[in-house]
C-alpha cells in the first residue's frame, strides 16, 4: 500500500479530544470560583464486565482531571432493577451530582429502558432519556447522547459549521449511536439516509454520501469503493480482530471501514482507534458542564 497515495485528511479525535478536556478544565475552574459549585458525575457500574470496568475507570479518573467530582457505584451482578432504581433516585436527589450515567449493558434481570427512564432527564448525560430522546427529535434543547455528538463535532471539525443540504449516509440504527447520529445530522439539514442490516445496495447508498458514518459493528465492512471522492468518514465500529503479527493470542481494534482503502478515496476519515472513541468521554465531561449550568442557573459554556 505505501507506494498508493493516501488522499483522506486523518482526524485525530484523540487530539480534539485532549484539548476539548483542557478547555472543560478550564470552564470548571470559572464554575468552582465565581460560584461555588462543582460539576458532579455519578457512574453506576452493575457487575463485572472487564470492558464496562474500563469505560468506567476512565470515565472516573478523566473527570477528576478536569476538576470534577467523580463518584463511581459498583454494584453486584446480583443487584435487583429495585436496588439500581434506588440508587438512581438517590443521586436524583442529591445536589452535589449533576450528571448520572449507568453504565450499560446491565445484566439480564434488570430492565435498561426503566433504569435509564428514571434519570432525571436533566442528569441524564447519556441522552439516554426517552424524554432526551423526543427533546432532541422535537429540536428542544436536550441532553445529547455522548458519541453521536462526538461524530458531529468532529464532522463540524472538518467540513465547517454549516453541513446544510450535504447528503449523509448513517450505517446502524441503534438507539444509543445510529438514530441519534441520523437525528443530529437531519437536525444540522443534511439530508440523511438511515442503513441498516437490511438496506438493499448497501454500497451505492454510501457511494451517494458526502458524509459517511459507520456504527455496525463489523470488522472492515465498508471498502474504499463504497466512499464517494472526498467524502467525510466517521467510523463508530470498535472491533477485536485476532492480530498473529503482534504474537499468538495478540488482538487488536479495527473499525467498520476498511482504513487502507478508504483513505485512499475519501477526503477525510477517523482512524480506529484513536477517532471516534476518545470523543466519547471528552463530550461525557461537557455534557456534565452543561447539566450543572442547567441545572443551578448558570450560563452555559
Ligand atoms: P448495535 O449492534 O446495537 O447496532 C448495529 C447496527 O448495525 C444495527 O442497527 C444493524 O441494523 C446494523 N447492521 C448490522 N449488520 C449490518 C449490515 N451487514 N449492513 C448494514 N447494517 C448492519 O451496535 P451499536 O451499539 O450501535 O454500536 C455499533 C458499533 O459502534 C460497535 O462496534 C460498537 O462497539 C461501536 N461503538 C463505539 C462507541 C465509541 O466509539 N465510543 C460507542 C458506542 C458504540
Amino acid at each position: 500500500m505505501s507506494d498508493v497515495q493516501r488522499v483522506a485528511k486523518k482526524i485525530d479525535g484523540k487530539a480534539f479530544a485532549e484539548n476539548m478536556r483542557r478547555r472543560i478544565a478550564v470552564q470548571v475552574e470559572k464554575i468552582k470560583s465565581s460560584h461555588g459549585i462543582t460539576p458532579g458525575l455519578a457512574v453506576i457500574l452493575v457487575g463485572e464486565d472487564p470492558a464496562s470496568q474500563v469505560y468506567v475507570r476512565n470515565k472516573g479518573k478523566q473527570t477528576a482531571e478536569c476538576g470534577m467530582t467523580s463518584l463511581e457505584f459498583k454494584m453486584p451482578a446480583t443487584a435487583t432493577e429495585e436496588e439500581v432504581l434506588a440508587k438512581v433516585e438517590k443521586l436524583n436527589n442529591d445536589s452535589d451530582v449533576h450528571g448520572i450515567l449507568v453504565q450499560l449493558p446491565l445484566p439480564d434481570q434488570i430492565n435498561e429502558a426503566h433504569v435509564i427512564n428514571a434519570i432525571s432527564p436533566d442528569k441524564d448525560v447519556d441522552g439516554f432519556h426517552v424524554i432526551n430522546t423526543g427533546r432532541l427529535a422535537t429540536g428542544q434543547k436536550a441532553m445529547v447522547p455522548c458519541t453521536p455528538a462526538g461524530c458531529v463535532v468532529l464532522i463540524k471539525d472538518v467540513l465547517g459549521n454549516d453541513l446544510s443540504g450535504l447528503k449523509a449516509v448513517v450505517i446502524g440504527r441503534s438507539n444509543i449511536v445510529g438514530k441519534p447520529v441520523a437525528q443530529l445530522l437531519l437536525n444540522e439539514n443534511c439530508t440523511v439516509t438511515q442503513a441498516h442490516s437490511r438496506t438493499k445496495n448497501l454500497p451505492d447508498e454510501c457511494r451517494a454520501a458526502d458524509i459517511l458514518v459507520a456504527a455496525v459493528g463489523r470488522p472492515n465492512m465498508i471498502e474504499g469503493d463504497w466512499v464517494k471522492p472526498g467524502a467525510c468518514v466517521i467510523d463508530v465500529g470498535i472491533n477485536r480482530i485476532a492480530a498473529p503479527e503482534r504474537g499468538e493470542g495478540k488482538m487488536r481494534l479495527v473499525g467498520d471501514v476498511d482504513y487502507e482503502s478508504a483513505c485512499q478515496v475519501a477526503g477525510s476519515i477517523t482512524p480506529v482507534p484513536g477517532g471516534v472513541g476518545p470523543m466519547t468521554i471528552a463530550m461525557l465531561l461537557a455534557a456534565t458542564v452543561t447539566a450543572c449550568c442547567r441545572i443551578e442557573g448558570l450560563v452555559e459554556p
